[in-house]
Parts: structure tokens; C-alpha cells; sequence
């Protein structure tokens, strides 16, 4: 028996979902020149994920940045992240099982960062524009430490690695 498809929009798409609604999603988006139509899957998976119906892969939540940064050290900060942890979950699928539950919040400034941050299993707020060369660390909702130097991005990683290898190795 084949599967029932139904072309919606994303937001139908979601009341769809909730209603238990549909066998199979397929994503259409154009891709980038040159790119590929791999994004269609993870925008699948996400959307599935930030519902509540399955897990796939940890979410890197990033805030879209604001009149507060003007700097693009926290877009890259959060891509180096993503591509961090894609680049690692083949070996945590292995060795820590839950791992996909894992959320990350990367935000660009530490006015409004924080309270974002407080809702993941850990958070950073890079500084904003006028604000001190410092990024606070929340794991669990609690702040931890800041960070400060050239190699955030590095130390953030040791972080979650070591986040992950406590939390479900
Ligand atoms: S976290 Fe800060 S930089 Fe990011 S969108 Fe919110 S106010 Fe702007």
C-alpha cells in the first residue's frame, strides 16, 4: 500500500502533523546555486524535531542577530558549531545513545542571549556591539563561566564535548 501525499505549507503542515495526519513529509526548496537537495531532509528532520515527534540531531538554535551586533562572529560561530556537531554525531551515535536530544543556543549579544540560553542544555551570548569582549556559558540553565579569548568557538566545543560524553556516555 503506498503512502497518501499532501502538498501544504509549512505551518499546515505542522497542524497536519499534530493530528497524526500523513505517512511520509517531503520538504521542496530551491537550492543554492551548485548546492544540493540534502537541506530538504534536515528541514524534515527539524521540523519533526522542534514538534516534539522525533529526534534526529541535536538543535543548534541561533538568534537571527539584530541592531545589537553588528559583527558576524556569532553566525559564524553558530555555523562552525553545526557543522561541529554534524561532523561529530556519527561517533556519538555509537558511544551515547540519546545524544539527539541534545540542544545548543548561540546568541549575539548578552542582553537577550542569556534568557535563551537558559532554556537549552547549553547556551552561549557572544558580545554585542559596545559590550565587554566576554561570552557567558549556561548548562542547565545555570550560568558556568564565561569564556574570553580568540578561541571561543574552540573552547565551546570542549564544552558540549564533554556535555555529551557526561551526560549520556
Ligand atoms: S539575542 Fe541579542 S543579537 Fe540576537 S536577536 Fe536577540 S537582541 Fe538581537
Amino acid at each position: 500500500m503506498g503512502s497518501k501525499g499532501i502538498v501544504a505549507s509549512t505551518a499546515a503542515l505542522s497542524v497536519l502533523l499534530q493530528e497524526g495526519i500523513g505517512d511520509t513529509i517531503r520538504i521542496s526548496l530551491t537550492p543554492e546555486p551548485g548546492g544540493d537537495r540534502t537541506r530538504e531532509v534536515i528541514v524534515a528532520q527539524e521540523i519533526l524535531q522542534t514538534m516534539g515527534l522525533r529526534a534526529f540531531a541535536p538543535m543548534v538554535i541561533a538568534c537571527p542577530g539584530c541592531g545589537r551586533t553588528t559583527s558576524t562572529v556569532f553566525q559564524e560561530l553558530a555555523q562552525d558549531i553545526q557543522s561541529y556537531v554534524r561532523g561529530r554525531m556519527p561517533d556519538w551515535r555509537e558511544t551515547y545513545p540519546g545524544f539527539e536530544n541534545l540542544s545548543l543556543a548561540v546568541m549575539g549579544c548578552i542582553v537577550n542571549g542569556p534568557g535563551e540560553s537558559k532554556h537549552a542544555d547549553i547556551g552561549i551570548s557572544l558580545p554585542g556591539t559596545g559590550e565587554l569582549p566576554a561570552a557567558p556559558i549556561y548548562i542547565d540553565g545555570k550560568k558556568v563561566k564565561t569564556l574570553r579569548g580568540e578561541n571561543i568557538s574552540q573552547q565551546f566545543q570542549e564544552i558540549v564535548e564533554n556535555y555529551v560524553s557526561k551526560r549520556w556516555g
